[in-house]
């Protein structure tokens, strides 16, 4: 594993759990508001070594209930699988963030997984306006459909940016969403940070009581993050 950064101990990353989490190095996309640029580089070394993190699972046991591998997109790395096995040995519940772009690397390590954060980006059609790339969003598409299937737990997510997503496409995603048969979904507001270091939430316009009651009986639970 190719790790780009570790976080000993996190409250948010795996909602309800108190977890480590491994940034993994390297992402296929490149989404114009990503907070994790240093990771997206798939070549580069990770600044940390996976043993280390091996070596510090074993200090928590019985301190923590988990791991979360996420990203950079934790699936591009080949070593994933043979990596959760290795920290559920040690009696933890494995989480997992990814935005799908491999499917059959998904599928592989969704047995070893408890949990899911998936990242949707946009309507499936109009994936490459946020990430780049195209091609991505049917990939996505699979990838969320083989999760759903599986009937590991979930939490479906969309950051909102409104240059990229206003209303009308929130509302026409969440349906589609729901259409596939996600039961949890999460939309959260962009946050940059302005010229005087402010951090200012760009995305939470959009995130009011309208669209909410609009979306919220699609859904067994729906968070927003404004
Ligand atoms: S998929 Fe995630 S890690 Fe990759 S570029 Fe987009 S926001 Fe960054």
């Amino acid at each position: 594993m190719r790790v780009g950064g570790f976080v000993g101990l996190s409250t948010c990353d795996w909602p309800g759990e108190l977890a480590a989490t491994v940034f993994c190095q390297g992402c296929p996309w490149r989404c114009s508001y990503c907070h994790n640029r240093h990771l997206l580089p798939a070549a580069r070394d990770g600044a940390i070594r996976w043993d280390s993190v091996v070596a510090f699972m074993r200090t928590r046991v019985g301190l923590l209930d988990g791991l979360v591998f996420s990203g950079g997109e934790p699936t591009l790395q080949r070593g994933l699988a043979a990596a959760a096995r290795e920290i559920r040995a040690l009696g933890f519940r494995i989480g997992l963030h990814t935005a799908g772009p491999y499917p059959d690397r998904l599928s592989e390590i969704l047995p070893l997984v408890d949990w899911v954060g998936f990242d949707v980006k946009a309507p499936f059609h109009d994936y490459a306006r946020v990430t780049g790339v195209a091609g991505g969003g049917e990939r996505a598409r699979e990838s969320l459909r083989r999760l759903l299937a599986s009937g590991v737990a979930h939490e479906v997510r969309t950051t909102v940016h409104p240059d990229l997503l206003d209303t009308a496409s929130l509302t026409d995603l969440a349906s589609t969403l729901a259409d596939l048969g996600a039961r949890h979904y999460a939309l959260q507001a962009c946050r940059e940070t302005n010229a005087a270091g402010r951090a200012t939430p760009p995305g939470a316009a959009i995130l009011g009581r309208p669209l909410s009651e609009t979306l919220r009986n699609r859904f067994q639970t729906l968070t927003i993050r404004a």
